[in-house]
């Protein structure tokens, strides 16, 4: 860039040779940028000279004449280019009060010296070559700038793609990418709404009604939705739209903004799940004692001791139902503010699943409860409250989701470094696919709901916590119709 001025100051100063040097902070030095009329051993003299004369030259206003008259001699004599060059004439430029750079012009020795006509000439070459710094500084500027920029868009977390006012995709970026699942070359030129095709929760096209670049709204604009992604997975988004106008006011660069909400979806779905789970479960014990107190506090009626003995046994265990569910629900919201504390010692299981399996068989007349451990069965290190915990609620699944009846068995089985424990029922099983789903918080599988089966899906969420704080594993197995397993391991070394 700087080539063509040196050639040109050089040629109007009829000079033999030149050379533009730069002002380098961090080697607080001249370094020759373009040089004119020298071969290797002449850039090596005048990169001397730069060193060590230049700046003392460059800094005197009047900078022109023979080396020899402006250098001391005790200077000059070590410079080995005046053999070469001499006169010398030579223009600093600043940026402010710091020196940028400098040009200078040399002639053969014995030529005219330089005059102050030259001086003006050459200090136009110097305005010359400190715009086309200037320039080039802010061209650098300008790349840098869109760089950083473009590097924001990319690596943003949130989808960003610009579309044009026909909504041809004009950029996508790598979360856009990971979102949609669709790459940017084959998204770029295609229309947003093929590659989007976002609707609303019922599933209308807010593509053709809402986009804000059909209907005009201009500015800023927003709206929720689901996007369909490559792989035909429905994805919760917040779209946000930042129109930019062109010519006319019509949008001519629509910068729009794609945010994954599934989580926080996930959640809101979660809290009202939570709302309606929670008042259903409450509702119909406390209707049943609220209903049977009632009765028996009727004035009218003499009650026998029968009766007044069954209906406060309903009242019992009624209130039962609802601390269980109270002591769920708090299990829960302390597993949610972090892990649970283990109060680990010795356990015996085979005693602890004889003592749930006695105390469940009272509650049921249908089913038959067997414990089947074999007796080289080996302690563990685990909290037996909380094991006891996840036992009660795995046998009370069998019962609960046999209704039939049937034998509901607690097997032990001792492997190389764990134990297994599995309760099996013969109840309405569970589909595969459900499998899969089943240790969710409020996950309730299958018909249970339309079989209005009480609870709020929480009880094997819970088992799951416990047993991975056990550092253990718990899985289910089962064909719908054909009952279900449960099974989990703890390891048999696990200490406190
Ligand atoms: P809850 O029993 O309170 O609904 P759980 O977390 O204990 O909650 O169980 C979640 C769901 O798993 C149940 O609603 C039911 O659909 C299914 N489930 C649990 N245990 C069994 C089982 N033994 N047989 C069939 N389905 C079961």
């Amino acid at each position: 860039m700087l080539t063509p001025v040196l050639d040109d100051a050089v040629e109007s100063l009829t000079g033999n040779a030149g050379v533009i040097a730069l002002w380098k902070e961090d080697l607080k030095k001249f370094v020759e940028t373009v040089t004119y009329g020298l071969d290797s051993d002449g850039v090596k003299r005048v990169s001397a000279l730069l060193k060590t004369v230049i700046p003392d030259l460059a800094s005197r206003k009047n900078s022109y004449d023979r080396l020899s008259h402006l250098i001391p001699a005790q200077h000059f004599s070590m410079l080995e280019v005046r053999w070469m060059f001499d006169p010398v004439i030579a223009m600093p430029f600043w940026a402010g009060n710091n020196v940028r750079g400098v040009i200078c012009v040399l002639r053969s020795p014995a030529s005219n010296p330089f005059n102050s006509v030259d001086q003006r000439v050459l200090s136009a070459f110097v305005s010359q070559t400190v715009m086309l710094i200037d320039n080039d500084l802010l061209t650098s500027q300008l790349a840098e700038e869109r760089y950083k920029v473009e590097s924001i868009v990319e690596h943003s977390a949130d989808g960003i793609m610009t579309i044009d006012s026909e909504r041809r995709i004009l950029s996508f970026n790598t979360s856009m990418e990971r979102l949609t699942g669709w790459s940017r070359s084959e998204a770029i030129g295609n229309y947003c709404f093929h590659v989007l095709k976002l609707t609303d929760r019922h599933g209308d096209d807010l593509c053709q009604g809402k986009c804000p670049v059909v209907t005009g709204v201009s500015g800023l604009y927003s709206q929720r939705g689901a996007i369909v992604a490559r792989d035909s997975k429905k994805i919760d988004v917040d779209m946000g739209y930042s129109l930019l106008s062109g010519s006319g006011g019509f949008p001519s660069t629509v910068v729009v903004n794609v945010r994954d909400i599934s989580a926080l979806r996930q959640i809101e779905d979660m809290r009202s799940l939570l709302l309606a789970g929670v008042s259903h479960e409450l509702q119909t014990p406390i209707s049943i004692i609220k209903a049977y107190a009632s009765t028996l506090a009727r004035t009218d009626v003499e009650w026998s001791p029968q009766i007044l003995r069954e209906k406060l046994n309903a009242i019992e265990e009624e209130s039962d139902r609802l601390s269980e569910l109270v002591t769920k629900l708090l299990y829960t919201s302390q597993l949610e503010t972090g892990s649970i504390p283990l109060n680990r010692m010795l356990v015996h299981l085979p005693k602890e699943a004889g003592k749930v399996a006695k105390r469940l068989a009272g509650e049921t007349e249908i089913h038959k409860l067997e414990v089947d451990f074999p007796p080289d069965f080996p302690g563990i290190y685990a909290d037996p409250e909380k094991i006891t915990e996840v036992l009660n609620n795995l046998v009370d699944n069998a019962i609960k989701f046999s209704p039939s009846g049937g034998t509901v068995t607690i097997r032990g089985e001792v492997l190389e470094e764990e134990v297994r424990v599995t309760v099996a029922d013969e109840g309405i099983g569970i589909s595969l696919r459900d499998q899969a789903r089943l240790f969710e918080r409020f996950s309730r599988v299958g018909d249970v709901r339309a079989r209005s089966v009480p609870g709020m899906g929480l009880g094997l969420y819970i088992c799951k916590t416990i047993i991975e704080t056990h550092e253990g594993r718990i899985c289910a197995e089962g064909v719908p119709g054909k009952g279900s397993k449960f099974i989990f391991t703890l390891p048999i070394s696990a200490s406190g």
